[in-house]
């Protein structure tokens, strides 16, 4: 294959990650993906990909990922930071610790693993991040400030990027999903259900839990593979955009945050958590 591109992707053992492995292998690339739970990923390696065990905020892991694949391949073309995860609880309820730790995760996991990878990108001149940031990237629900937080984090951090990896080369993309079906949902709510048990925010939790079930489990989602095709064509395409909104609600939700006031944006946001 003329465009065969070596391609480390993240959160690669379930959801969107694990389509987007898939479809780059089917279309003949070659594929890493990278995870903690490494049994999750046997389907990448019997479909002809590879599979590492990494934990994102695990600096040793970080390292040993991209220097097994430079050993193997001997170059990086694409790097999909997809790997990420919603804490959700009231302010007051989610500790601190686990606030650093979704920081860790979606935020400082995804810019060590870039730091390890760009000298590579920049030797060979040419490169692409894509980061998979969020609609909540731009908006905001209730009880997900520090989720919203990273992503938001996210979007400054990528553009910043962008401007800086312009004189190498190498491209910085940014996705925003809207609603897609995977794990998502429950690793979620359940612990956000646990830590507003009983509290002040424990009604407001169970309704944004319901509305979370209804949104992902009846179908008001997309398909984890509209997102997994669409990651397929920016690595294709020669000259990306910088950032794509794509997948239920996503259009509707950026446009309305644009044009409408803070005021009115919130009741159409509170409007679905009933
Ligand atoms: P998912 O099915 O829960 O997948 C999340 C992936 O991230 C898993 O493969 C998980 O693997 C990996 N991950 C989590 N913590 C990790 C860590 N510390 N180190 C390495 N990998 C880790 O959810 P998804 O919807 O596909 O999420 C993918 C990305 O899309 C996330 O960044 C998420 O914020 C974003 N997103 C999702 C939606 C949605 O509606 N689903 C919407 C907008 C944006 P292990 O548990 O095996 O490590």
């Amino acid at each position: 294959m003329r465009d065969k591109k070596v391609i480390l992707i993240t959160g690669a053992s379930s959801g969107m990650g694990r389509e987007a492995a898939l479809k780059l292998l089917r279309e003949g690339h070659t594929v890493y993906g990278a995870a903690r739970r490494i049994e999750k990923m046997q389907n990448l390696v019997q479909a002809g990909g590879s599979a590492i065990e990494l934990d994102v905020t695990d600096e040793a892991e970080v390292v040993a990922c991209v220097k097994q694949l430079i050993a193997e391949q001997g170059k990086i073309d694409v790097l999909v930071n997809n790997a990420g995860y919603a804490v959700y609880g009231a302010v007051e309820d989610v500790t601190l610790a686990d606030a650093k730790r979704q920081f860790d995760v979606n935020l400082f996991g995804l810019a060590r693993l870039t730091q390890v990878v760009l000298p590579h990108m920049r030797q060979q001149k040419s490169g692409r991040i894509i980061n998979i940031s969020s609609v909540g990237g731009k908006v905001y629900t209730p009880l997900g400030a520090w989720y919203h937080a990273t992503k938001h984090a996210l979007e400054g951090w990528s553009d910043c990027l962008r401007l800086e990896l312009k004189p190498f080369h190498i491209d910085v993309v940014i996705v925003e999903p809207g609603a897609i079906a995977t794990e998502f949902g429950d690793v979620m709510c359940n612990p956000m259900l646990k830590r507003s048990a009983g509290g002040p925010y424990d009604e407001m939790a169970q309704q944004i839990a319901d509305s979370t079930r209804r949104t992902y489990e009846k179908g008001d989602s997309s398909p984890a593979s509209v997102i997994a095709d669409f990651i397929a064509k920016i690595v294709k395409t020669r000259r990306p955009k910088t950032r794509y909104a794509k997948g239920e609600y996503a259009k509707p939700l950026l446009f309305m945050r644009k044009w409408l006031s803070d005021r009115s944006f919130d009741k159409v946001i509170m409007s679905r958590v009933k």
